[in-house]
């Protein structure tokens, strides 16, 4: 079988010709085979994107082995003690897709269908976003399969130090660096800072990212992730000769990098149409008082019943009459079931992977640019680096810096993925990827195979 089966939707199984070892040729995504218990539909998804960029590179299959397979994985079940007395068993997971890079970066996801395919595809689309960054580190993922919502702030502080204390052997400053993703925030950092510090005997602010200012977290990083979506905006707006006030925004989305992307849209004059949360959307065609809905939510917590606009359903705020769609909720929100209706004429991804193989190739035929999230959505990592080096060197930085590096470091991402994009002859998904990947690739086979 050749390498590019790799992009095929099915792949016919095969056996492994060597028990417990593969080629890139055997890689399968339809079923789980024994030793490979990392596929998923959505890894499935990350090596479908893997192997259209590696095809235009001509990457030979040794290295897409090497760079496909997350390096190494941890899987943990540990017990809790919830606040009624009783005992409840929990699964961690923390992949750390490749070492070639330096340590590895990447947040902790709480949530209830967490598994261990959605870390390890999470973790490789880290190791690209960085990479693309030009940031030192290789990707990873990690997380707790529980449900934040049900937990009391005890609950989750038992389980997030457990779990802390079963990654102990795998994470370190020089190791391998958490950080906040769904369901966790500097409150969970805390935690984890504290735990791993207990645990060493002395405090290592740097072992993790997305901590409270108050212990040696960065200002601007819970900013960075939504306010990097809008300077990706920026930077495709002056490409294309559009204007930010003149424009109409759909956000999926309210959390960290909704809520951030849709306020700083609104502050330069965008008219944001239609938000959403897990309960549904609210839209209004002529611009959402966005300070408004953030002082509602403040309030109500969930968007739902915010008086100046109509309710709209998860589904159909997708397909809203407006110029860009920033997807900044879940994975696979855009498929071939919707593509061919949405309305936008870009999308820009807040979410890592919003955006399936299938719909990205019906959203081209329809002439519809991506900006895709290993670009889009970096501002996140990047702060991250910032506090890591800034808890290395012990010494802070300002706001005014904070911002400034993560504007030039997102426009020199963006400027590199569309130079890439024309050079050749890609989407903007399939160019991020392929140079992310060169960089690896140059990496991996520097560092060559040990022993
Ligand atoms: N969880 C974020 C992401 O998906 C940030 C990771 C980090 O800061 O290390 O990019």
């Amino acid at each position: 079988m050749s390498s590019t089966a790799l992009e095929d939707d099915s792949v016919p199984g095969q056996a492994a010709a060597r028990p417990g070892g593969r080629t890139a040729g055997e890689a399968r995504f339809d079923d789980v085979p024994l030793g490979e218990e990392w596929h998923s539909p959505l890894y499935a998804m990350a090596c479908r994107q893997f192997a259209r960029a590696a095809d235009v590179l001509a990457l030979e299959d040794e290295l897409r082995t090497r760079l496909l397979e997350p390096r190494r994985s941890l899987v943990c079940n540990f017990p809790a003690r919830m606040d009624n007395g009783e005992v409840i068993n929990y699964t961690g997971y923390r992949v750390q897709h490749t070492l070639a890079m330096g340590p590895t970066k990447g947040g902790l996801r709480f949530a209830p269908d967490l598994g261990f395919g959605e870390c390890a595809a999470l973790a490789m689309w880290m190791t690209w976003k960085c990479s693309l960054a030009g940031l030192p580190f290789g990707g990873a993922k990690g997380g707790v399969r529980c449900d934040p919502h049900a937990l009391s702030a005890g609950e989750m502080e038992r389980i997030t130090r457990r779990y802390t204390a079963e990654l102990l052997p795998i994470v370190g400053p020089d190791m391998d660096i958490p950080a906040p993703d769904m369901g966790t925030s500097e409150r969970e950092m805390a935690w984890f800072y504290d735990t791993y510090s207990q645990s060493v005997g002395y405090s290592v602010p740097a072992v993790v990212t997305g901590k409270p200012v108050a212990l040696g977290g960065t200002i601007g990083r819970h900013d960075a992730t939504g306010l990097g979506v809008v300077f990706s905006i920026e930077s495709a707006f002056e490409e294309l000769g559009w204007s930010l006030p003149e424009s109409s925004f759909v956000v999926q989305g309210f959390g960290n990098v909704g809520s951030v992307a849709a306020r700083e849209l609104h502050a330069r004059g965008g008219k944001v149409v239609a938000v959403s949360d897990i309960r549904g959307a609210i839209a209004n065609p002529h611009g959402l008082d966005i300070p408004a809905v953030l002082r509602w939510v403040d309030e109500h917590y969930y968007l739902e019943g915010f008086p100046d606009a109509e309710p709209v359903s998860g589904e159909a705020m997708l397909e809203l009459d407006c110029d860009v769609l920033v997807p900044a909720a879940r994975e696979e929100q855009i498929t071939e079931r919707n593509a061919d209706r949405l309305k936008c004429k870009l999308v820009v991804e807040g979410a890592n992977g919003p955006t399936t193989p299938a719909a990205d190739r019906i959203l081209s035929d329809r002439g519809i640019s991506v900006v895709p999230d290993i670009l889009a959505n970096s501002g996140g990592v990047i702060v991250s680096y910032f506090e890591w080096v800034q808890s290395h060197q012990k010494y802070s930085w300002q706001a005014l810096e904070v911002q400034e590096r993560l504007r030039t470091q997102m426009r020199s991402a963006y400027d590199r993925v569309r130079g890439a994009a024309v050079e050749l002859g890609v989407d903007n998904r399939t160019a991020a990827l392929a140079s992310a990947i060169t960089h690896v690739s140059e990496a991996a086979k520097l560092r060559a195979i040990y022993p």
